[in-house]
């Protein structure tokens, strides 16, 4: 047994604009009452504190039945950071340049390939610093921050604002898109995994 998690990246958002569209969406979550303003002891990191399900959280997920969990609310991040999925690891990053895709994973095996990490190596700690964090892509040869590259599963994301809802059901597509419109219509990556 662990704690599931899904956490909604906002992959546009700016350092100038991560805060406030952090409180805007809080607030519009609030407001359909998806989740409580006041916050209590119920997520995993942060100090523990998020906003518990409100009356209707079951407008956001495919199962209405409440979460009878501890872990079971909102944690909203921002700053930069590299969101993960928890367990495992990716199988493949692709380059925003020429979408070549790297094997990170042996296909047969799925153990890791000899070197296949290697342009990527302290890049993820030099983005989150505040630099470019460039990375080589082998295949074309060209340089991009590891920020704009995908992973696949949408493994990693970059961005400066997420929101880690614990233990929730799925997420409808529908609340997601609605999500992004808070947002300023950003795209976002939906990443999903276990603690
Ligand atoms: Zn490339």
């Amino acid at each position: 047994m662990g704690d599931w998690f899904q956490t909604v990246v906002d992959l546009d958002a700016t350092e100038q604009e991560a805060a406030g569209l952090a409180d805007r969406a809080l607030a519009w979550l609030i407001a359909e009452g998806i989740v409580t303003a006041a916050t209590s002891d119920c997520v995993l990191g942060g100090g523990g504190q998020g906003h518990a399900p409100g009356p209707h959280y079951a407008k956001a997920v495919d199962d209405p039945a409440p979460v009878d969990l501890w872990t079971n609310g909102l944690h909203l991040q921002t700053g930069r950071t590299v969101f993960d999925s928890g367990q495992g690891e990716p199988a493949a990053a692709v380059c925003p340049l020429c979408a070549a895709e790297v094997r990170l994973l042996d296909e047969e095996t799925w153990e890791e390939i000899d070197g296949a990490w290697e342009p990527f190596a302290g890049k993820f700690a030099e983005w989150t610093e505040g630099g470019e964090g460039l990375v080589r892509c082998p295949a074309c040869a060209r340089e991009s921050s590891v920020a704009r590259w995908s992973w696949e599963d949408d493994y990693f994301a970059c961005g400066l604002l997420g929101l880690t809802f614990w233990n929730w059901a799925e997420l409808t597509p529908a609340f997601i898109r609605d999500l992004g419109r808070q947002l300023g219509g950003h795209r976002t990556a939906v990443l999903r995994g276990k603690l």
